[in-house]
């Protein structure tokens, strides 16, 4: 039967006014799964206010640091005790295979202990200051915080924001992506089930342009923290002009991975495939602008399509699948029309760039892992975000030419080098423009660094000590310690 999603606000389940639903579809196989809420402006307008109500009331700003963090290690707990179903609805709801889908789980688990524990640490400074005064600069939550997540990471991306938020003290609102709202539900369903207070957390569904747009512009949202395009992510700081609200945006990516002809070239080649096939090249950080030094450049080609080639594309519940499907057929109609511009420009098409079609993959969204060659710095798919599994390779000369290429991007998420020259790779890395990189890896990371992008992928930082800043003001305390008069008019 098609399950019935409903919104998650002031602690109790409800429908919306709203009669028009939408259908999420399992993009493995087209087929309905669940049926979703769409909430008007006002039912948003209504959560948001509710949500303020209890920051307010200070049922769960006012609880102690170590209380806060108890609530967090039960949510990690019950995340964990379901790893197994939030699995497998990201790989229904998602079209990622099972492997990437337990990652992300056992990450969110670890991403709520993380912020439990720093909830146990020192927050705050003391300055002696000048004469009798002393000043403590002390930490406190901002108020609502507004969270709008993509489709991407649906669970990951949800905790990334929902746990450094609520470790703060803050009262939050989750806005998933319309066509994956699966986990989020479960998620919260397990939330209700932990000792937070009801209505410090509520999930809202809907329209980005209704929905996200609301809280984005809300006079009564503290803080935006969106994690999507980089097109909606302006839309948003515009948005949230109106009251200045702080705004938080982890934007798109075209990252330049760098290839050297003294690379360890099968380390190379395996980080490569790895850094733009994972998730079917759909996550933010990929390495889609793959650079070899001339020297490499034919045999790393060859090897790298003899590699890619053999990647197992198929549903992501089928443990042979290597690579699953795109998230939806919107998506896939815009790899699909940018493999055509890719052809259109002049680029060589070296492997894939298909539906993949027999076996039962027609009635999903399955795209070859999809290889260009002889590419320019000026073509779109080398400028443009294509977010599926295509790969641009471009060959370069030297060390100048590499970084050259690599920053002509308006884009600065991630970057990676590959040199068995440690000097060398550390010299080239520190001058790649990109907030989150890696010398002789891809993509592997981990909760206690900071995430974010430099330029247009975005404002602020995801995780660690800076994620949690993100979500607190900072107040100074100013303390005379021997009252008596200043005397400054007489
Ligand atoms: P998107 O920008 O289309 O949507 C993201 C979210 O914004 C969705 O919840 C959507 O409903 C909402 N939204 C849409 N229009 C809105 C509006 N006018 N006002 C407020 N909210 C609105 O992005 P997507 O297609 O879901 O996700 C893919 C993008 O996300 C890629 O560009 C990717 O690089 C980026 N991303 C970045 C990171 C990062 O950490 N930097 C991580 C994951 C994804």
């Amino acid at each position: 039967m098609t399950k019935e999603l409903k919104h998650y606000i002031n602690g109790q389940w409800v429908d919306s006014s709203n009669p028009n639903k939408l259908n999420i579809i399992n993009p493995a196989t087209q087929k309905v799964i669940a049926r979703a809420p769409s909430a008007t402006k006002e039912e948003t307008e209504e959560a948001i206010k509710i949500a303020k109500r209890m920051f307010e009331s200070g049922i769960w700003s006012d609880q102690s640091p170590v209380a806060r963090a108890a609530v967090l290690l039960q949510i990690a707990d019950l995340i964990q005790e379901n790893l197994d179903e939030l699995r497998d609805l990201e790989v229904q709801n998602n079209g990622k295979t099972k492997r990437e889908a337990e990652s992300d789980v056992e990450e969110a688990v670890n991403t709520f202990r993380y912020y439990a524990g720093l909830l146990n640490m020192p927050n705050g400074q003391v300055y002696e200051t000048s004469g009798n005064m002393q000043t403590l600069i002390i930490k406190e939550p901002i108020g609502v915080a507004g969270l709008i997540v993509p489709w991407n990471f649906p669970l990951l991306m949800s905790v990334w924001k929902i746990a450094p938020a609520l470790a703060a003290g803050n009262s939050i609102l989750l806005k998933p992506a319309e066509i994956t709202p699966m986990t989020a539900v479960k998620l919260f369903e397990l939330i209700d089930q932990s000792d937070l207070p009801k209505g410090a957390a509520t999930l809202i569904m809907g329209d980005g342009p209704v929905v996200g747009q609301t809280i984005a512009e809300s006079v009564d949202v503290d803080i935006v923290s969106f994690t999507g395009s980089t097109g909606v992510g302006r839309h948003i700081m515009q948005a949230a002009a109106g009251n200045m609200k702080k705004v938080s945006l982890e934007l798109g990516g075209k990252s330049p991975n760098i290839i050297f002809d003294d690379a360890d070239l099968e380390t190379a080649l395996d980080y490569s495939l790895f850094g733009i096939f994972m998730g079917s090249g759909q996550v933010c950080s990929s390495g889609s602008r793959i650079l070899v030094q001339e020297g490499l450049y034919d045999e790393f080609v060859q090897k790298y399509i003899q590699k890619a080639k053999k990647i197992r594309v198929g549903p992501g519940h089928d443990e042979h699948s290597q690579m699953g499907a795109i998230v939806s057929e919107k998506h896939f109609k815009s790899i699909l029309n940018y493999i055509q511009i890719g052809k259109e420009e002049g680029a060589n098409l070296a492997l894939g760039g298909s539906r993949i079609e027999g076996n039962g993959l027609e009635d999903g969204f399955f795209i070859e892992p999809t290889v260009f060659t002889d590419v320019t710095t000026d073509m779109r798919i080398v400028r443009e975000e294509i977010f599926g599994p295509v790969v641009t390779i471009q060959k370069f000369k030297d060390e100048e030419e590499a970084i050259k290429i690599a920053n002509d991007t308006e884009y600065g998420l991630a970057g990676a080098v590959f040199s068995t020259d440690q000097n060398k790779a550390l010299r080239i890395i520190k001058k790649v423009r990109a907030g989150i990189t890696w010398v002789n890896a891809y993509h592997l990371t981990n909760i206690q660094a900071p995430w974010g992008g430099y330029k247009q992928s975005g404002i602020g930082r995801s995780l660690s000590t800076y994620g949690l800043d993100e979500y607190q003001e900072t107040k100074q305390i100013n303390i005379n310690l021997d009252p008596a008069p200043i005397r400054w008019f007489e």
